[in-house]
């Protein structure tokens, strides 16, 4: 009989003494504490919901990356290509100028004219924070995608995954909080007068340009830098993310004030583990009763693989007072609400922007045209 069956047999916290055959009689038998295994009876689609979710968003961006591109060409070669419109939603690739943005909205009240997009889309995903946990990360940023990609590429082909010690995990845990706090150090100094006079140099205006510049002519140390971070993050869970992402960083320091959390009922949880070997940020979630912590992504791939009916929840706070089973019933928050809220908020902010005037960045074509083929010798406006 497998262990598993065993446990589904025997009473709630009922305590079995196991005998041990090797033991003498000096030696005390062995106890172990099982609880009784209830099933789930409804299989869970919170991966299929997020990995739909995560597609859906990898094919938006892959769209407007070639759009972007297309739109780039055109000025390149001072018009002789298809000319397509530029595709604002890019700026979501530039949250430095979405939070340049932000302050300046905060100081002046007055909405930004050069890259709006990128405020916006930045507002959407740290609002999604505030109210989902770090489901920015595991459900829609491009890069959380590759990188889980990588990482369970990594585990099929290995077996595992690889987890750098305590010691050298934690101080590295640290580097993105060290980037958001430089890149907040900088944009908190700086004046709106300041902001404003960065966004509308030739530098600001050809930011999108720039980064794509940058990818596409990554040059040998970019390349190398590349290949180590693929590398890594093929053997270690989510590196970049881990580890160097500042926006990661930001996400997760709002999402501590989210209401929304992994909760565990620990009279229902039976010990197994699985979720805690599950989870992608590493966490003991079979150990807690709720996961504060910075790391988690929402990805409730712990509640999937958990056997025990109601035992993981993603949730609202519990309400005071009521019975455990009841306390969740009606603030479980599902994979398909978990969707609904993420889209209402992206499709809310995006369609306040485009409804208002407030989307696109409006600079003449002749601007463009001298530009944007210019773009790679344009310097930062500080240097
Ligand atoms: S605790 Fe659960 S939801 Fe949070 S990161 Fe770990 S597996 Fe994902
Ligand atoms: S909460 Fe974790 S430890 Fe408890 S039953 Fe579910 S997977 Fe197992």
């Amino acid at each position: 009989m497998s262990a598993q069956s065993e446990a589904e047999l025997l009473p709630p916290l009922q305590a079995v003494a196991i005998p041990n055959g090797a033991a003498s009689d000096s030696t005390p038998p062995t106890i172990k504490l099982h609880k009784k295994l209830i099933r789930r009876e409804l299989q869970d689609r919170s991966q299929w919901f997020r990995h739909g979710v995560q597609a859906a968003f990898v094919m938006l961006n892959i769209g407007l990356g070639i759009q972007f591109c297309l739109w780039t060409r055109y000025y390149e070669t001072a018009g002789r290509t298809l000319y397509v419109n530029r595709p604002a939603g890019v700026e979501g690739w530039l949250p430095i100028a979405g939070m340049m943005n932000t302050k300046y909205l905060l100081e002046t009240h007055s909405i930004p004219q050069i890259h709006p997009a990128a405020m916006f889309l930045f507002l959407a995903f740290l609002f999604s924070s505030l109210l989902l946990k770090k489901a920015f990360c595991s459900w829609l940023c491009p890069i959380g995608t590759l990188s889980e990609l990588l990482w369970k590429t990594g585990e099929r082909f290995f077996g595992r995954n690889f987890q750098l010690a305590k010691w050298l995990d934690l101080p590295l845990r640290g580097l993105k909080y060290v980037l958001l706090g430089f890149f907040a150090f900088v944009i908190g100094s700086m004046s709106a007068a300041a902001l404003a006079d960065f966004l509308h140099s030739p530098y600001g205006m050809v930011a999108d340009v720039k980064m794509l510049n940058f990818f596409r002519d990554l040059g040998q140390t970019g390349i190398i830098v590349m290949v180590v971070l693929l590398a890594l993050s093929f053997f270690i869970r989510n590196f970049w993310c881990r580890y160097l992402c500042p926006y990661g960083a930001l996400m997760g320091l709002a999402s501590l004030l989210s209401p929304a959390k992994i909760r565990r009922d620990a009279a229902a949880c039976i010990d197994c583990g699985k979720c805690a070997r599950a989870c992608s940020a590493n966490l003991p979630v079979d150990r807690l009763v709720q996961i504060r912590s910075v790391e988690c992504a929402a990805c409730m791939e712990c509640i999937a693989v958990c056997p025990a009916e109601n035992a993981l929840q993603f949730s609202l706070p519990p309400r005071r007072g009521a019975e455990v089973n009841d306390r969740w019933r009606n603030l479980v928050l599902t994979p398909m609400a978990v969707t609904i809220v993420l889209a209402c908020v992206f499709f809310g902010f995006v369609g306040y922007a485009k409804a208002t005037g407030h989307w696109n960045t409006n600079l003449p074509h002749s601007l463009y045209l001298e530009l944007v083929p210019n773009a790679n010798h344009l310097s930062h406006p500080g240097m």
